[in-house]
């Protein structure tokens, strides 16, 4: 079934076609996607994925596109952006045990729900300043740092699930682990509740300050990447091991091995996704060929 002649009868949604995914990924690189669509409302999401799914077009969930490496050739799926559908950002009352729970949509920018945060006097996510992408990418990822990760904030998860239905999960009903909340494949993201406390926001501000500083200190923040390309090993740094391996500087094309921080890949200007995944393989043998270490890739891979 051709994805135009379904998605262009479908109301309320923004279509783009042929849509550069180099667009909406921070490495900035990736060819054309068949269609971007937009819903502009929860329920024209609905109907959205309900025909997508009864069609059995392929679908690919688009957030911030800031953990995501996206082919060179052209792409014949539907990618769905939430930025238009999924965008509460409010408070609850009768949080757990008397806390505060915010609602939030799985479009909306994660660093838009810190500032909101820091704001509002909110206590509980400081750790995941300086990580972009969206709220529906960190929930799926379990984003966050050796401070802490969003499942520890985390009361529930609203999603529609593979076979259309909405579910609300519970934090006691999920197993997230390392860059992973666990929620299988095919299912979309629609927003989660986060537990908080009241903080003081002079504290909050300075904690977040730092957590940034850091990152302008350790990342190398001006190119266009994906954070962190490895995973990192047990009770090992995929950084370490890669700079102990010598591989610091290394290029191919325009895809550079950061000499900030070997874990990081960076698109020096006209890398395309060939380069970066040549480069990754070049990193994964001489890790292992060096530590007998095998490295895993905690970016997406399209
Ligand atoms: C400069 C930089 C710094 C970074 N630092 C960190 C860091 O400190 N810690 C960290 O954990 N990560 C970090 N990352 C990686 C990345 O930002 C996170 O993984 C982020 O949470 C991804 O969010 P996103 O919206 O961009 O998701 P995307 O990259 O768009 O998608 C990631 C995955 O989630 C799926 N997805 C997205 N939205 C939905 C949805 N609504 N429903 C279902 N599936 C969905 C996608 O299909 C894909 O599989 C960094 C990246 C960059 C560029």
């Amino acid at each position: 079934m051709l994805i135009s002649s379904v998605l262009r009868t479908l109301p309320d949604v923004e279509l783009r076609w042929d849509e550069p995914l180099a667009r909406h990924t921070t490495f900035r690189v990736g060819g054309p996607v068949r269609c971007l669509a937009r819903p502009r409302s929860e329920k024209a999401l609905a109907v959205l994925l309900a025909e997508v799914r009864e069609k059995g077009l392929p679908l690919l969930a688009l957030g911030g596109g800031s953990n995501i490496l996206a082919p060179d050739g052209p792409l014949d799926a539907v990618a769905l952006q939430l930025n238009l559908s999924c965008t509460g950002l409010f408070q609850e009352n009768g949080g757990e045990d008397g806390g505060i729970s915010l609602y939030a949509g799985a479009g909306v920018g994660l660093q838009e729900v810190v500032r909101h945060c820091v704001g509002a006097e909110l206590e509980g996510i400081e750790f995941l300043a300086g990580i972009p992408g969206t709220v529906g990418g960190a929930l799926v990822m379990n984003a966050g740092t050796d401070g802490g990760t969003i499942s520890d904030a985390l009361l529930s998860i609203d999603m529609i699930d593979p076979a259309g239905t909405a579910r609300r999960i519970a934090r006691q009903e999920l197993s997230p682990a390392y860059r992973s909340m666990g929620l299988g494949e095919g299912g979309i993201v629609l927003g989660c509740r986060l537990g908080l406390a009241k903080g003081s926001g002079e504290v909050l501000k300075a904690r977040v300050e730092r957590v940034l500083d850091r990152r302008r200190k350790t990342q190398p923040l001006g190119y266009p990447c994906a954070g962190s390309v490895f995973k990192n090993p047990p009770g090992q740094f995929a950084g370490e091991l890669i700079e102990k391996a010598g591989l610091k500087g290394l290029r191919i094309g325009d895809a550079e091995i950061s000499r900030k921080h070997a874990n990081w890949i960076i698109n020096r200007g006209k890398a395309k996704s060939g380069d970066i995944l040549a480069l990754m393989g070049k990193v994964e043998k001489e890790v292992f060929g060096t530590f007998g270490v095998r490295l895993e890739p905690e970016i997406r891979i399209l």
